[in-house]
């Protein structure tokens, strides 16, 4: 009896930790973005939460991490300029990323809110909005302010506007609450890796994709033989 509780407790120690959570249609397909590229527009409104430049690299930057740290093959176009948020079938639709005075009584998140529209049959977005509270307090964009860390929770909501749902591990982007004061998050969690893989799995890249990251040269004419080898070296690294 012994001998099966310690086998037991070493199996369950040995499952890697993974908590995250994914949207599925009734029929249990995925909710994520079907396009290789999205336009994101970056409403003028979100200069009330703090400095401009602050503001849109932070919206900026927490989507390059989603990107690059889950290798997510998504190109977001960023677009400066007034947009509509919410999903309409008979008009244009644009991904907005604006700023409220105030949260609606049904949002989940303190300080901001990501809904996205999808397709019930095959779990296709349409279309995604985040919303950032101006009311929701001090916004803090540097290590020395107080408040509610913007990149904190840009990147929680980005994770929401890309399918993800919350994860019950603590250190998570993904998980529900954020405490002010203990720690903040500017990288992604493993699980939160895992989550976005399990969306995006980008390693089944093909070796054509994989060419678009090669370095461009100058003077084509220059290249040699040997430095034409250390290229296709490092493609293939
Ligand atoms: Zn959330």
């Amino acid at each position: 009896m012994k001998i099966l509780f310690l086998s037991l407790f070493i199996s369950l120690f040995a499952i890697p930790a993974a908590a995250f959570t994914v949207r599925t249609t009734p029929t249990g397909e995925l909710v994520k973005w079907e396009s290789d590229e999205i336009d994101v527009y970056l409403s003028p409104s979100l200069e009330v939460l703090g400095p401009s430049e602050e503001v849109y690299f932070g919206i900026v930057d927490a989507f390059e991490t989603w990107i690059y740290e889950a290798e997510i093959d998504l190109q977001v176009n960023f677009i400066y300029g007034d947009c509509e948020a919410g999903y309409s079938a008979l008009s244009k639709n644009t991904n907005c990323i604006y700023a409220s005075l105030e949260p609606s009584s049904s949002n989940e998140d303190a300080g901001a809110n990501a809904s996205i529209t999808y397709s019930q049959v095959n779990g296709e977005i349409y279309d995604g909005d985040i919303a950032f509270y101006q009311g929701a307090g001090n916004w803090k964009f540097e290590d020395y302010d107080e408040g509610l860390d913007f990149k904190h929770v840009a990147l929680h909501e980005i994770g929401h506007f890309l399918g993800l749902t919350h994860s019950q591990i603590s250190k998570a982007v993904m998980y529900p609450t954020v405490n002010l004061h203990t720690f903040q998050v500017s990288n992604l969690h493993e699980d939160d890796i895992y989550g976005a893989l399990a969306l995006y799995d980008t390693r089944k890249l093909d070796e054509q994709s994989a060419c678009q990251f090669a370095p461009t040269h100058r003077n084509p004419r220059s290249a040699t033989a040997g430095n034409l080898l250390t290229l296709l070296l490092s493609l293939l690294f």
